[in-house]
């Protein structure tokens, strides 16, 4: 069968180039997450992270602030559902961490179905998906903080999306016990630690102020699905996330790719894959 990755999708509007393709070709599309990524969304997490209280306008009630500095985020994640279900074909997603809790309540979409913490069955292989990234280590430590906007450290990991290594090693591994690891896909927005995980140069010190001494070289990765990947050996395993970090790897025998950003470039990655065959391009789509 055939199938396409789509990364971090930057504009809705970049989706209606995929009518250029023969998509009968494909059996379905897989989303590596960040769909509703937008500017205000950066400046939320920008601003939260610095703790800049004079981020919120005085007068303003914080939390509904938020709420509507998520706007542009909920209109593009309409658009984007909008989009993909014109297309008429099956696509499978996981969330990452600007697809904020509150932004999908609001946007509500239904083109796509979300796999996280789920195993689907396709042509006889199986995705295994995983929403968001490793929660901060900071995170845990102050889970009551409250940050810029009243929201406990807690309640943001939960609208990001964020989950602890333990966990997402243990998801992972209840989810496969059964299954053949030589058929099974995991899709995740994250990728593997030390796998196409290693931020550009001048992010290096946020990633240390994010992660501590684990980030020293740039790698942002999660630990518990490298874990997962080094013991289970999966056949493939696929997520997005790190965009200047796009391209191909292997662990083991798993071939690892990271379909980075869809961008005015519009580049998607075709997979081939037969009993024995697997071939990986990534293709670049016409305007
Ligand atoms: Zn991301």
């Amino acid at each position: 069968m055939n199938f396409l990755i789509i990364g971090d999708i930057e504009k809705a509007g970049y989706l209606n180039s995929l009518s250029s393709l023969k998509l009968s070709d494909y059996t379905f599309i897989i989303l590596t997450g960040d769909m509703s990524g937008s500017p205000e969304g950066w400046k939320i997490g920008k601003a939260r992270g610095m703790e800049d209280r004079s981020f919120i306008p005085p007068g303003k009630n914080p939390k509904e602030y938020y709420q509507e500095l998520l706007e542009p985020s909920v209109e593009k994640l309409k658009e984007v559902d909008e989009n993909l279900g014109k297309l008429g074909i099956k696509v499978f997603a996981v969330y990452g961490n600007t697809d904020f809790k509150s932004i999908v309540a609001r946007a509500k979409p239904k083109n796509f179905e979300i796999i996280h913490n789920k195993i689907v069955e396709v042509n006889g292989f199986y995705l295994v998906g995983y929403n968001g990234h490793p929660m901060y280590p900071w995170e845990m430590k102050e889970p009551l903080k409250k940050d810029i906007f009243g929201y406990t450290h807690e309640e943001t990991s939960k609208e990001l999306n964020s989950f602890r290594e333990e966990d997402v090693y243990k998801d992972l591994k209840t989810l496969t016990e059964n299954h053949p690891s030589n058929r099974v896909i995991t899709v995740t927005h994250t990728p593997p630690y030390k796998i196409l995980d290693k931020v550009k140069l001048e992010l290096v010190k946020w990633a240390v102020k994010s992660y501590g001494e684990t980030a020293e070289d740039g790698n942002v990765g999660s630990t518990g699905l490298r874990k997962f990947i080094l013991e289970y050996k999966p056949l493939m395993s696929i997520f997005g996330h790190i965009h200047e970090a796009k391209g191909t790897d292997k662990i083991d025998d798993t071939h690892c790719i990271n379909a980075g950003n869809f961008d005015k470039e519009k580049e998607l990655v075709e997979i081939t894959l037969l009993d024995s065959k697997l071939n990986i391009e990534f293709k670049k789509l016409n305007p």
